[in-house]
């Protein structure tokens, strides 16, 4: 559901690099594009092992999109109170996150959020009240203790959606939320904000790595 306010705003934790469509149908940019003209789309902060470096290629199988989901929907995005969509930069495998290495995955309000990998979860809160608009909203993060050696947190929920809670274990596919419109992604349209960092350093945005290539591939094995 999108938002209530109108026009959406834009917020420090806003999706930058990211694709617009109208609903009439216009033509879809792509990322790349968008990043050729959004100025400081790959001047994010590069993870340890230089430009470009990803996750290390987690084993085949270990990981799941994080959303329950289907390719069309991730193409259509999710929809400002305005009526435009904005869309995930499915077809990027470098970073398009809007400052630092992670990605923001457009999505509907209600769609299941997806354990990524199995692990344990070491965190979850509900962030501190943020205001848009005048009015005070939260919303709910997890961090995952990955089986894998990572680190991941993911945020942006609908509050009161989180099915587990720390020291939990989880299996990768699991459901573990819902996609919010709420905590520090209000004003912006509905998405699930995710990212990978070296085992301990959970949310840090410094050592955070490329997880694009991981996403993509991911991608393209959702049902059509
Ligand atoms: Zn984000």
């Amino acid at each position: 559901m999108p938002s209530k306010f109108a026009p959406a705003r834009r917020i420090p934790d806003s999706p930058r690099a990211r694709q617009t469509v109208r609903r009439a149908g216009a033509a879809l940019l792509t990322c790349a594009l968008t990043a050729a003209v959004a100025a400081g789309c790959n001047t994010f902060p590069q993870p340890p092992g230089g430009a470009g470096a990803t996750s290390g290629s987690p084993a085949s199988g270990t990981w799941t999109f994080p959303l329950l989901t289907t390719q069309a929907a991730i193409r259509r995005g999710s929809q400002t109170a305005t009526g435009q969509f904005e869309t995930w930069c499915y077809t990027s495998l470098t970073n398009c996150h809007h400052d630092y290495n992670a990605a923001d995955i457009m999505a509907p309000t209600g769609t299941p959020v997806l354990a990524p990998v199995s692990g344990v979860v070491v965190m979850t809160r509900t962030a501190p009240s943020n205001k848009c608009m005048g009015l005070a909203n939260r919303g709910d993060q997890i961090s995952i203790k990955g089986d894998d050696g990572y680190a991941y947190y993911l945020g942006h929920f609908l509050m009161g959606s989180l099915r587990v809670k720390t020291r939990d274990r989880v299996t990768s596919g699991e459901r573990i939320a819902q996609v919010g419109t709420i905590g520090n992604a209000q004003c912006t349209v509905p998405h699930l904000h995710i990212q990978q960092n070296p085992a301990g350093d959970y949310g840090g945005q410094k050592n955070a790595f490329n997880i694009q290539p991981i996403l993509v591939k991911l991608f393209h094995m959702l049902p059509s």
